[in-house]
């Protein structure tokens, strides 16, 4: 079964789709994290972030890996071509260099390639910005997950700090979350929009251990 867990950045996505999975025993998919480390390796080898074939090239040869701990389900770490880019993805810079790597239409034709090898492979929860719409159309449960601008930035702050990594000034994580949406929104290929069918859950004021019962309660309708 394929949960699908989209939505802008700071939605809350990657809290509750880690908790969902532990909940129903599923496996866990970070698609930004794969976008996040093309991006890295784009900015590591100078390729010009918007030479469409160059990143293409990058992103159908390297090497993606999430690493787990003994029995987690969850990943720990991610390796791209054997470097931990764990931290390294999170930066501010990283967060600048994404949106136009991930509008390169080669590089998302690779990325969906990989993820839905992955993703057929066993029970996932997947999140990212198409995982309802292109990657996995067919997804049992597909959720678009919102909250407002300042509630995702205050939530984006809160895990910056509790990371030690990435911008912990409000206004810069305000206006790089508003940039990123409009990039990603706007962009000609796949672009973040809720598929038909998508439940749509704007998690504003609402406790994330009630986002995460919701959601597990919709993949037990379904027979997770
Ligand atoms: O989820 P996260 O904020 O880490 O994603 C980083 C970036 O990766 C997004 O801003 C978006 O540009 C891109 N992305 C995407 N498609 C996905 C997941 C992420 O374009 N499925």
């Amino acid at each position: 079964m394929i949960v699908a867990i989209d939505g802008p950045s700071g939605a809350g996505k990657s809290t509750v789709a880690k908790a969902v999975a532990k909940k129903l025993g599923f496996s866990c998919l970070d698609t930004g994290a794969m976008y996040r480390s093309v991006a890295w390796l784009a900015v590591q080898k100078g390729v010009a972030l918007d030479d469409d074939a160059a990143l293409g090239e990058l992103a159908g040869a390297c090497r993606i890996e999430f690493v787990h701990e003994e029995g987690d389900p969850i990943p720990k770490g991610v390796f791209v071509d054997g470097n931990d880019v764990t931290a390294a993805i999170r930066t501010a810079d990283i967060d600048r260099a994404v949106s136009p790597v991930s509008a390169a239409p080669s590089v998302r034709e690779a990325m969906v390639g990989q993820q839905r090898r992955i993703g057929e492979a066993g029970d996932y929860v997947i999140e990212g910005r198409d995982i309802g719409t292109t990657v996995f159309p067919g997804a049992e449960v597909k959720v678009f997950l919102t909250a407002s601008d300042e509630e995702r930035a205050h939530r984006r702050v809160r895990q910056n700090v509790d990371r030690g990594i990435g911008s912990i000034d409000y206004d810069e994580v305000l206006e790089d979350l508003k940039r990123r949406d409009e990039h990603d929104s706007s962009r000609s290929t796949s672009p973040l929009r809720p598929a038909d069918d998508a439940v749509r859950l704007d998690s504003t004021g609402l406790y994330i251990e009630d986002v995460i019962d919701e959601i597990c309660a919709m993949a037990q309708r379904k027979g997770a």
